[in-house]
């Protein structure tokens, strides 16, 4: 995976880019969208209680750059995210003993058509090393016109270990914290083959007022928890 991230900063190097947050003439990111995305460590947890810490808030040029990231294949933003996900990992570090960092899966759909996993990408730029262990199980219906019942239904079994993870301990790592529900399925399917989560880490987490925005239904109001666990246009996993 090396040898393909390097090609891919190679890539952005020779492409003509505009700023990923604003779209002015800029390679990568500007001056003033860089002081958008310092961050800003935030502990939230999800609905089955696990805990997790996220470093930005999903609106504005965050929202802009990190929708560049992994829709538009803007691959060097991957440096400019780092930071806000090395920071979030740094807050929950205060465990004892080891513990490895398991992203939350692409589907191979996703990764086919992007050619790259975006969690992954940010992970390695932040200096950590993935722990590949888990991948999707199974195709999910779109989550943004279901209940919380019913999106924890529809997760259940979407994500699988790759093996037995016994006496192994993560913190889970994904790029948006919504409901969570996700992250709470990837904390089921660790357990299941024996592995104990012992929190989260994300890039960034949707204020519930975007999470409206974007996504107008009733169950946005029910419950008390918006309902969305990526950004658009694609939900997770796909
Ligand atoms: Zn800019």
């Amino acid at each position: 995976m090396g040898f393909r991230d390097a090609l891919l900063d190679a890539w952005a190097l020779v492409m003509p880019v505009e700023c990923a947050g604003c779209e002015g003439p800029d390679r990568a990111l500007c001056g003033g969208c860089s002081g958008s995305l310092v961050p800003l460590p935030t502990l939230r947890a999800t609905p089955g209680g696990l805990p997790v810490v996220t470093a930005l808030r999903y609106e504005g040029i965050v929202r802009r750059v990190i929708l560049a990231f992994k829709e538009q294949q803007r691959t060097d933003a991957a440096a400019h995210l780092a930071p806000a996900l090395a920071a979030a990992l740094l807050a929950t570090a205060d465990q004892p003993g080891p513990v490895e960092l398991a992203p939350v899966p692409t589907s191979r759909a996703a990764y086919r058509r992007r050619g790259y996993d975006p969690v992954r990408l940010v992970l390695r730029k932040a200096g950590h090393r993935p722990a590949g262990v888990l991948r999707v199980a199974r195709r999910t219906t779109a989550q943004k016109s279901l209940s919380a019942a019913e999106r924890a239904e529809n997760l259940r079994g979407a994500l699988v270990a790759r093996g037995s993870l016994e006496g192994r301990r993560f913190t889970l790592v994904d790029d948006i914290l919504t409901t969570g529900a996700t992250l709470d399925e990837a904390a089921r399917a660790i357990s299941e083959a024996g592995g104990t989560v012992v929190g989260g880490a994300t890039i960034a987490f949707t204020p519930r007022l975007i999470a409206f925005r974007d996504k107008p239904s009733r169950e946005d109001y029910v419950g008390g928890k918006a309902h969305d666990d990526g950004p658009p246009p694609t939900g997770r996993p796909s």
